[in-house]
């Protein structure tokens, strides 16, 4: 396509598809061909003024926060059953603006539909209580909802992590924006769309796409706003945190990762050693890439081979192709920071075992294709051992004993995500009670469920989302005494 012909869309307020009050509007970009997808409104102060005031008015309104709940719940089915009939569409459009593996893609938009399931379920399920109280009277608690909140969404997993915030808020009764990432606002718009599809009054669901620095920024500081839920770097969360914190916002976080793949040498070493997957699903461009893999030593050359192998064996290419299990990464000044980690390690005298360089060819030269990198003999204090690469780049280190293996894996600023493999069930008990992490799972690297709490320590972030905690965050406590005469 021609990059005149691209369509155009624009944002999402009251119900409606607008261009930005500026007129302004930028590409949105195929990262495996290079080719314009669209051109999208992009979203300045001024329209987050009037998506905000849109909100408020919708909550105030009440058309949705004094729905039923099975009014409500019934409005979060029919967009889960929207979002199954439209998923082939969805899932090729997000591994369009992605450039990750159309496989994945399906499996990340019946997530999304899940999602909405999951929470229109919760709604009747999630209320106050009465309380016993020493004072002759009664206690009950109310839950009602936030208000106005912010949702500011990251480039990686656009879909999966909108309905991840939007499912919550929306079952709780509140108005909310979202922030879609610049490079991925696709399959947002289009949520927009089914929702208002769905029978969602105009304004509950504003989408705004537009410039982290302004518009997202606009949104930490509007007084409006009641909430903010942010998923991104943790640099970008910390400035978000501070911006919300003159008006005393909630705010949660889900930030960065450096998660440990932590393998004993009595675990079934065909299983974890072909779990590549956990560190290079998504090009590695996951929060909870298992970026760090502790190799208890009597394994460790057995495992490095494996690991290796597997590595050898992964299909890079067409996105669409389902056949293709790694796709382009995001955008080529990202491929190029990915590709400088990977020098940095080289240089530090990490030893280099597969990949780590650009694939050359016809559809290679035309995306940001990357061949996944495998670093043995990595020690603790190197750079790739401690930042957040967000790229297929993967830090093999050995260890002696459980002591050592828990110090490694806490050895990090960040605390998100995780993995254990050993057959020794005392074992496993006390490693993941020990790990500084919210999220870790044992002989499997599948960790995410929509019905379990999902968040970080340390600086990965603050809160929780999915499963019933996240209906937490968009919900207040209202305390009220009656008294008995
Ligand atoms: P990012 O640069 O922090 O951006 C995240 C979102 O914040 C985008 O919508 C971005 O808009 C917006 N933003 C940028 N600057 C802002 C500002 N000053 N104020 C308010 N909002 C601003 O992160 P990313 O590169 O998109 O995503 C990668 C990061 O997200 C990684 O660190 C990854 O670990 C983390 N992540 C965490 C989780 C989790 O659940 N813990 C999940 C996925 C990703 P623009 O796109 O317009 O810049």
């Amino acid at each position: 396509m021609a990059e005149s012909d691209a369509p155009f869309e624009g944002l999402l307020i009251d119900g409606k598809r607008i261009p930005a009050a500026s007129g302004a509007r930028s590409p949105v970009m195929n990262p495996a061909t290079g080719e314009v997808l669209a051109h999208v409104a992009q979203a300045g102060v001024a329209d987050v003024d009037a998506a905000v005031a849109t909100a408020r008015s919708s909550y105030e309104g009440g058309a949705w926060r004094r729905a039923t709940a099975g009014e409500r719940a019934r409005v979060l089915l029919r967009l889960a059953e929207l979002i199954r009939a439209n998923a082939e569409e969805l899932a090729r459009l997000e591994s369009r603006n992605v450039g990750k593996p159309v496989g994945e893609s399906r499996g990340e938009i019946g997530m999304g539909a899940d999602c909405f399931q999951y929470y229109a379920g919760q709604i009747p399920t999630f209320g106050g209580r009465t309380v016993p109280v020493s004072a002759p009277g009664t206690g009950l608690t109310f839950r009602e909802p936030v208000g106005v909140c912010a949702l500011i969404v990251p480039w990686n997993f656009p879909f999966a992590i909108t309905t991840w915030k939007v499912a919550p808020a929306l079952a709780m009764g509140n108005s909310v924006v979202v922030k879609p990432a610049s490079a991925t606002p696709l399959t947002a718009l289009r949520l927009g769309a089914l929702a208002l599809e769905a029978g969602l009054p105009p304004g509950v669901l504003n989408i705004l796409p537009g410039p982290g620095g302004a518009v997202g920024a606009a949104l930490a500081v509007h007084p409006d706003v009641r909430k903010i839920s942010f998923t991104g770097s943790t640099e970008v969360g910390s400035s978000v945190m501070k911006l919300a914190a003159d008006d005393i916002k909630r705010v949660s976080l889900e930030l960065g990762g450096k998660s440990a793949n932590i393998v004993f040498a009595d675990a079934d070493m065909a299983k974890a050693g072909a779990a590549v997957f956990s560190v290079f699903g998504n090009a590695g461009q996951d929060c909870c890439a298992r970026s760090r893999v502790l190799v208890e030593r009597a394994a460790y050359a057995e495992f490095v081979e494996r690991f290796v192998e597997r590595t050898r064996a992964i299909r890079i290419g067409d996105p669409l192709d389902d056949a293709t299990e790694i796709g382009a990464l995001i955008s080529p000044q990202h491929r190029e920071k990915v590709d400088g980690y990977v020098r940095k390690g080289v240089e530090q005298g990490a030893r280099l075992c597969i990949g780590g360089k650009i694939p050359r060819g016809d559809l290679y030269d035309r995306g940001s294709f990357y061949e996944p990198a495998v670093f043995a003999d990595v020690t603790p204090d190197m750079v790739i051992a401690q930042e957040e690469i967000f790229g297929p780049v993967v830090s093999i280190m050995p260890f002696d004993g459980e002591d050592q293996a828990i110090k490694l894996a806490n050895g990090t600023i960040y605390g998100l995500s995780g993995s254990l493999w050993t057959r020794d069930i005392g074992r496993a008990l006390r490693v993941v009670r020990a790990v500084e992490t919210g999220v870790i799972a044992v002989n499997t690297s599948w960790s995410v469920h929509l019905e379990m709490p999902f968040g970080g320590v340390k600086r990965s972030g603050v809160g929780r989302e999915l499963g019933p905690s996240a209906l937490e965050h968009y919900s207040e406590l209202k305390s009220v005494f009656i008294a008995a005469d």
